[in-house]
């Protein structure tokens, strides 16, 4: 058993922070050092394990990060933010409208998490499609990847060292998650992060890999959509086809339940002529309810938080 969080240098002076298996709220993180700078993708979910994380910051570079990366809104990424209220934190238009408008409803799903003091703190610089970060000699672009997981993805590339930092577009041993996002923009977007041709893989949640990981996420969409068509053509709903599905290549990935809401996503895409508008994105935040309910019926309890 490997002792983590887990810094592993992917490239000189680049770092994934990798924070046990990935399952529920435990994500990665990305420390980027160079000349007596750093800056770090995405924080954490609380608050004792964001402060870690700028323990760490500071072991391996010396220095505060001048600046934080969120690679989408979701709390597990972004609630850490206000332990780094000295960087200026950097994100897409949309993450820094979704940081504000949920807030701090993922911590009411899990009530008995220590989450201690939190204070939403959301990117203080936004940009719209692509934007570069020069930390010292290193070079990182930051291009949004439109709906995917979520309304509001980020990936940070390094090109010269070939390595990608996905958010959750892509999850290294855990189940993709789309019901707030897009199974069709999801597959859209890992073919571009596979354009870019990308060495080493580090995902929002999960073990550091290679491009295989970018093939074990899209095989698991492309199956997600070939059971939603089954489904619909069958006449029956996300959580009992789910629980009549064999998962076949795709069972030993962590928090299977999240297929029935990545069914509910693909239903919808199915049926749709439009693709993730507003109105459609509305409609999915209101079933968010229903759908978290059907995981834990797929579950036959209630699902594990293990931040
Ligand atoms: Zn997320």
């Amino acid at each position: 058993m490997r002792e983590y969080p887990e810094l592993m240098e992917v490239a000189d002076g680049i770092y994934g922070y990798i924070q046990g298996s990935g399952g529920w709220c435990v994500n990665n993180a990305g420390i980027i050092t160079s000349a007596g700078n750093a800056a770090l993708v995405d924080t954490a979910a609380t608050e004792i394990r964001a402060k870690r994380l700028k323990d760490c910051v500071h072991d391996v570079t010396g220095v505060d990060p001048f600046a934080v990366v969120n690679t989408h809104s979701h709390g597990d990424h972004t609630f850490g933010n206000c332990v780094f209220k000295d960087s200026t934190i950097i994100g897409h238009h949309q993450t820094r409208m979704e940081v504000v408008g949920a807030g701090l409803h993922l911590t009411e799903l899990w009530p008995t998490v220590h989450w201690g003091s939190l204070e939403i703190t959301p990117p203080n610089v936004t940009y719209a499609n692509e934007m570069t970060v020069h930390i010292g000699d290193i070079r990182a672009d930051l291009l949004h990847m439109g709906v995917a997981h979520s309304t509001n993805d980020t990936i940070v590339w390094l090109p010269t060292e070939r390595v990608v930092f996905t958010g959750d577009v892509v999850m290294s041993g855990v189940t993709p998650f789309c019901p707030l996002g897009s199974v069709r923009g999801t597959l859209a977007a890992i073919e571009r992060i596979r354009t870019l041709d990308p060495l080493t893989v580090i995902t929002g949640h999960g073990p550091v890999g290679g491009v295989d990981l970018l093939d074990v996420a899209e095989q698991y969409m492309l199956s997600v959509q070939t059971w939603a068509k089954q489904g619909i053509a069958e006449g029956i709903g996300p959580l009992e086809l789910s629980q009549n599905i064999d998962l076949g290549e795709h069972a030993g990935l962590l928090e299977s339940e999240r297929l029935v809401a990545n069914l509910h996503r693909a239903y919808s895409e199915e049926v749709s002529t439009t693709f993730s508008d507003k109105l459609e994105m509305r409609a999915a935040i209101a079933e968010m309810g229903t759908i978290f309910g059907e995981m834990v019926a797929f579950n036959k309890g209630p699902l594990t938080c293990h931040a």
